[in-house]
């Protein structure tokens, strides 16, 4: 079984594609990798970010999306609208299948630099159609709902926002607010849920958001439902959270 992840280089292994290829063979799964973006970037910061070539970003979906038993995608970075839309025109095919999309919404890195140049929802369009689930952090989800998203009631706002732009389902982390929980927001046609855990302190890991889209994707590889698989990643990014490690000078890895 593959997950196909469509993510920017982070050098230093911490997010970003290698970050999502780990994350798939932890889960015993196989991953496919089509690198949309490169950046320079350590634990402590990310320095530069430079969209990938477009033409070559289809060519590369266009190969494994007709080889390979891909069972889910999972999208990250990817640098600028053009790739943006040379990654949803590859993937119309799976989409059209029914296998499941998830997309996070990456605008800009924790420390440094952006990660998506110009107008988000002009950039994620087309993607934002097409996913199953688009899992964006409170910045994120106030740039591409146009709602202010400052505590929980801002995040029901925008995830039902997002949900009438035509979103199938949306995930509000809940991750940069201050307080002792954090409230991740899943919203689809049903009732909403609330997953809640207690903050672990101290400076976040590099990379939370990569291994959450992962984890979900490969929980949807492995047969679960949405809601399932929103559920079962994050109890897994909270107990990776919880034994992060020191690897470089700057911020933990999962
Ligand atoms: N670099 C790449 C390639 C990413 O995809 C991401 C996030 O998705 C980041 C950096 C940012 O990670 P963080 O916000 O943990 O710094």
């Amino acid at each position: 079984m593959v997950v196909l992840i469509a993510a920017g280089l982070d050098p230093s292994g911490g997010a970003g594609m290698v970050a999502d290829v780990a994350t798939v063979a932890r889960r015993g799964l196989r991953a496919a990798a089509v690198v949309t973006a490169q950046t320079v970037q350590d634990s402590a910061r990310c320095h530069e970010a430079i969209a990938g070539d477009p033409e070559l970003v289809a060519g590369q979906i266009a190969r494994v999306v007709v080889d390979l038993p891909i069972a889910a995608v999972k999208i990250g970075m990817l640098g600028d609208e053009k790739v943006a839309r040379a990654v949803a025109a590859g993937l119309s095919p799976l989409a059209a299948r029914g296998v499941p999309i998830v997309l996070d919404p990456v605008l800009r890195a924790t420390a440094g630099s952006a990660l998506l140049d110009g107008d988000p929802r002009s950039a994620l369009e087309a993607l934002l159609a097409i996913a199953s689930l688009v899992t964006p952090n409170r910045e994120e989800a106030a740039r591409l709902s146009g709602i202010p998203v400052d505590d929980e009631k801002g995040q029901i706002a925008a995830a039902q926002q997002l949900r009438e732009q035509g979103v199938h389902a949306v995930l509000v982390k809940g991750g940069h607010f201050a307080g002792d929980s954090v409230a991740d927001l899943f919203l689809d046609g049903g009732d909403p849920l609330w997953l809640r855990s207690p903050r672990i302190p101290g400076e976040a890991p590099h990379g939370t958001g990569c291994a959450l889209s992962t984890e979900i994707a490969c929980a949807l590889a492995a047969g679960n439902d949405l809601r399932e698989s929103v559920a079962l990643a994050h109890a897994r990014v909270v107990e990776r959270i919880a034994a992060a490690v020191s690897v470089g000078k700057g911020r933990k890895f999962l």
